[in-house]
């Protein structure tokens, strides 16, 4: 079998589970991309069975800590099935068709994502070891929801950093899928699974816009980075009173109305602004306009700790603004799924920004990404997207 040699002393994350050994902690390997390779100390003893990607500084991802499994079809059919069936049982699946099956390493397939928008799928494959088993991985997904066109967009940056060239299309099946109906919390929204971003939805968001839609009643609401219009619809259907959404993407804005128009909702008391919302919230401050309820939902502005620094900015930047923007009272829901931005580091920088605003500030809430998205405990790395709710004083 092939394997993968470690440094002296460079087991120690392995044996807390984590999935990722980097190249400096790699001593020696004879593989090829995608292969499974075993990996073991530098004494030899083996501790997991791991996919090679000689290009990556992620050189090897876990497939399992049991070094007796065996990697092959059937492997992946029992992960897969888990992981649909942990999506099954929760409350979720009674409230949207629209779900995230697989998580990557968080459900033990490392550089997988697929989501469900009603009858379709969209698959990444976003490492080395899944582009290997991609047929397998695709027949087993057919076959296990029933859903027969499974769209691939494995046209995220990341796969460059594994050497793979970009693929976007029908895997499996062909229909038209520039706008999959999905329904969420009853409310009607259309999936452009060929050219949105990421996969077409942002699921990770479902909770926080019900929640976003439960305290909207009666309000001035401004969404910023709109999207397609989901926390803007939300908030209508929760009885806001108008809503201001600024988002820079036309396409985005288009498919944001056509969601308003399938809804049975009083689309007149919606305005999508196609804007930069850095600017856009200066003008609006210098007009003394002012809302009751804000939502911040930027863009990946850091991705990795590297790009700390620069995002933090950024944040501080907006959030000052929105808390600028917010009458007494008023309500800002901020996020970031920044993986190079803590929490931590995330709560002071808005708490930088309600200082510098003049604002008295409190956190009353704090969001996550949604349950069809798990972290595993052994893998931090699963846990993005994080928002605070923060009422204005
Ligand atoms: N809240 C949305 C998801 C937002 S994703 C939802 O629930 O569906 C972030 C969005 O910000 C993307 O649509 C992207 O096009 C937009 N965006 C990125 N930079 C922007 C900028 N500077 N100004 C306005 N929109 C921006």
């Amino acid at each position: 079998m092939n394997s993968l040699t470690l440094k002296r002393g460079r087991e120690k994350s392995l044996k807390r589970r984590h999935p990722w050994i980097f190249s400096g902690a790699v001593e020696k390997a004879s593989a090829k991309a995608g292969d499974t390779v075993e990996v073991r100390d530098a004494a030899g003893a083996p501790l997991a069975l791991a996919a090679y990607s000689p290009k990556s500084q992620i050189r090897a991802r876990v497939w399992t800590f049991d070094v007796r499994d065996v990697v092959d079809e059937k492997f992946f059919r029992l992960k897969l099935e888990k992981a649909i069936s942990l999506r099954n049982n929760l409350p979720a699946s009674k409230h949207t068709n629209a779900v995230r099956l697989v998580h990557g390493e968080s459900d033990g397939l490392p550089g997988l994502v697929v989501d469900r928008y009603a009858d379709v799928l969209v698959a990444q494959f976003l490492a080395a070891g899944v582009e290997r088993w991609r047929e397998e991985i695709l027949d087993a997904l057919a076959e296990l929801t029933g859903c027969e066109a499974v769209f691939e967009r494995s046209d995220a940056e990341v796969r460059k950093l594994e050497g793979l060239q970009p693929r976007t299309g029908f895997a499996r099946g062909n229909r038209s899928a520039s706008r999959c109906p999905i329904v969420e919390h009853g409310l009607d929204f259309r999936v452009d699974v060929e050219r949105g971003q990421k996969t077409g939805f942002f699921l990770d968001q479902r909770e926080n816009r019900q929640r976003v839609r439960a305290l909207a009643a009666g309000r001035e609401v401004l969404d910023g980075f709109s999207y397609t219009g989901g926390f803007a619809i939300a908030a209508l259907a929760g009885g806001a009173k108008r809503v201001h959404a600024v988002e820079s993407s036309a396409e985005a804005i288009q498919i944001a109305r056509e969601n308003l128009a399938a809804n049975p909702l009083d689309a007149a008391k919606v305005e999508f602004v196609q804007a930069d919302v850095f600017k856009h919230l200066r003008l609006l401050r210098d007009q003394g306009a002012r809302y009751d309820l804000i939502v911040l939902d930027p863009p990946k502005l850091a991705p990795t700790a590297g790009h700390a620094r620069n995002a933090a900015r950024a944040y501080k930047d907006v959030n000052l603004l929105a808390f600028k923007l917010l009458t007494p009272g008023g309500l800002l829901a901020t996020f970031s799924c920044s993986g190079g931005v803590s929490a931590e580091l995330f709560q002071s920088i808005v708490a930088g920004a309600a200082l510098d605003a003049g604002a008295e500030a409190k956190i009353i809430e704090r969001f996550g990404a949604a349950a069809d998205h798990p972290v595993a405990l052994e893998f931090p790395e699963g846990d993005y997207l994080k928002g605070l709710l923060v009422l204005k004083g």
